[in-house]
């Protein structure tokens, strides 16, 4: 009998990455990518694959989610993150939440343990504790070389208003499980000067993540744009409408270049195995994972 397929799919963020950038921190995507699709090889849930994913990717200084965010306009760091498990049709996210070391975790909790699908701010962080969920302050999420672009920018004087084109990265994971099952799971430190407050696209459904019976995506770039477009959304649709995820995934970053300002990226799985990775920035740390394919990472 022929096996299930099973794919997986991995963004760190689409935006104006350099070569150099790219280059320094593609093995780390490639690490992490390995990490999970043992994991889904084993057999774990497309759910569990997502979650890992992205706590491996909070976890790593790198990029801009968990450790590593990028500071608000007064130099606070708040933090968006979603999941959505396409077999049930459950998913929720935390928006511009503090301290807290796995936001996704934290998005997975109040899938599980409320009857709501957004939590934001203090309170979101006051769940967290009743959760049992280790809190800390935003030094221990601080890293250098984001203190040091905050404070480049804040010197360039840009404002709000001048920086909501550049993103500042997100991470995201999407999976398809030997069950059959579908799940996308997206976290973010948000974009850099944003302000105390602001919820981007990474917290909301239909935005930054989304999965039904037929497909999984999670976006990265800027939110304000992705959240008018429902970039997500539009993937899932597409590939209702008989697209596949890569057609799926160019449609939804095409109508998002087309509508709003900005950049963005998109990686989509539908129920085949079949995988979908766009963007119209500069790059994207992506990366995928099939059987038959191995671990891929983009040179
Ligand atoms: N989408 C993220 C946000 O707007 C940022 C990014 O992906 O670069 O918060």
């Amino acid at each position: 009998m022929a096996r299930k397929p099973i794919a997986l799919a991995v963004q760190g963020g689409a935006g104006p990455i350099s070569l150099e950038s790219y280059k320094r921190n593609r093995p780390a995507v490639g690490e992490i990518l390995a990490r999970v699709a043992a994991m889904l090889m084993d057999g774990a849930s497309a759910m569990q694959v997502v979650e890992e994913a992205v706590r491996l990717f909070e976890k790593h200084p790198s990029f801009n989610a968990g450790t590593g965010s990028s500071l608000r306009y007064d130099g606070s760091v708040q933090l968006d993150a979603s999941i959505m498990d396409g077999a049930t049709m459950m998913g929720a996210g935390v928006g511009a939440v503090t301290g807290v070391l796995y936001p996704v975790t934290l998005a997975r909790y109040v899938l599980e343990r409320t009857p709501h699908v957004l939590m934001v701010g203090e309170w979101a962080t006051r769940f967290a504790r009743e959760c049992g969920m280790e809190l800390v302050a935003d030094e221990e999420l601080i890293v250098e070389e984001r203190r040091r672009l905050w404070e480049r920018k804040l010197a360039a004087r840009e404002t709000p208003d001048d920086q909501v084109l550049s993103s500042g990265g997100t991470v995201g994971a999407v999976a398809l499980d030997a069950e059959g099952k579908l799940a996308a799971a997206t976290s973010t430190g948000g974009m850099v000067l944003s302000l105390p407050g602001r919820v981007g696209d990474s917290a909301i459904l239909g935005a930054g993540t989304y999965a039904d019976a037929h497909s999984a995506a999670s976006c990265t770039g800027v939110g304000e744009s992705i959240m008018r477009v429902l970039m997500a959304k539009v993937c899932a649709d597409a590939v209702i409408n008989g697209m596949s995820p890569q057609e799926a995934a160019e449609l939804a970053v095409r109508i998002q270049g087309e509508k709003t300002p900005g950049t963005s990226g998109a990686i989509v799985v539908d129920i085949s195995g079949a995988l979908g990775l766009a963007y119209n920035s500069d790059n994207m740390y992506r990366g995928y994972f099939t059987p038959e394919r191995g671990v891929v990472v983009p040179e």
